[in-house]
């Protein structure tokens, strides 16, 4: 054990420093940092050791996050904070901010993003999946044609069955573009039984360019279409975006047949 008269061994990065045996990695990389502006700005004792620990703390919960992120196939972060709501009019932020609260992870409820090409329905749902892991929930990233592809490959019965169980852990499953691929007969089923296994158990983000009508011909069956939207839309809030695409922003001058600027 170190003595206290050789303290000042605890900054050092051999293993008798009482960092290194508790761990204390990052603090250990910022103690001199922390110390030359404690002795600037002349702080109390109780102010140094908060910032001192608030450093490891942070540390880690970065780590962590960036590990279950990871698990959790997100996408680089989106956050609402950086979605031009006076963008899209017709999206009620008021609607999305109340969503981000997440009582919806709670209650097992749905939600459905609609909207064309580029008008931010993937940022919304990656924006609502890191909050979801930021807050400590399970969550989990896939497109629908991962999705489907998966589960069809699962061959045997109990490899699709424990990918199933998989998919309907999660506390939030985000399926992604749906509407790109049409699936085959049984992709189609495999899914309703996805959406089924999560029905009142487990919420779903799903994100499409095809309105509810045309969920039909996309999964090749229309009772099957019906009976997999009672399911979803029995709890679910619907966010539909009718607007612009944000990826034709810059261009849109250019689409309003304005000439180049560096025309004669
Ligand atoms: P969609 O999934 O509807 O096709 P995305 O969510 O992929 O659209 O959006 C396309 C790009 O534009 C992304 O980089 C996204 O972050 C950005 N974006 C879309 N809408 C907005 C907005 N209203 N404010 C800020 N960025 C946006
Ligand atoms: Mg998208």
């Amino acid at each position: 054990m170190t003595a206290l008269s050789e303290t000042p061994t605890a900054f050092t990065a051999d293993s008798a420093s009482p960092l290194v045996q508790l761990g204390l990695r990052h603090l250990g990389q910022a103690l001199p940092t922390l110390l030359d502006e404690a002795r600037q700005q002349q702080v109390s004792y109780e102010t140094f050791l908060y910032r001192a620990l608030a450093v490891e703390a942070q540390a880690r919960h970065q780590r962590l996050l960036q590990r279950r992120s990871q698990a959790a196939h997100l996408p680089a972060r989106k956050t609402l904070d950086a979605f031009d709501f006076s963008f899209q009019p017709s999206l009620s932020e008021r609607q999305v901010r109340e969503l981000a609260s997440l009582s919806f992870v709670q209650t097992a409820t749905n939600i459905v993003v609609l909207g064309p090409p580029g008008v931010g329905k993937t940022h919304i749902a990656v924006s609502l999946a890191w909050r979801t892991i930021e807050a400590g929930y399970s969550a989990f990233f896939t497109t629908l044609t991962a999705l489907a592809e998966d589960l069809d490959a699962a061959g045997r019965k109990d490899t699709l069955r424990k990918r199933l169980r998989f998919y309907a852990r999660p506390q939030v499953l985000v399926i992604d573009e749906i509407g790109y691929t049409r699936l085959s007969a049984r992709q189609a089923q495999l899914i309703f039984e996805l959406v089924n296994a999560r029905y009142e158990s487990g919420s779903l983000i799903l994100t499409s360019n095809k309105s509810f009508g045309e969920w039909g011909p996309l999964l090749g069956d229309d009772i099957l279409a019906s009976a997999l939207l009672d399911r979803l839309l029995h709890h679910a809030e619907i966010l539909t975006i009718n607007g612009p695409s944000y990826r034709m922003k810059e261009r849109l001058p250019l689409l309003q047949n304005q000439p180049p600027e560096h025309a004669p």
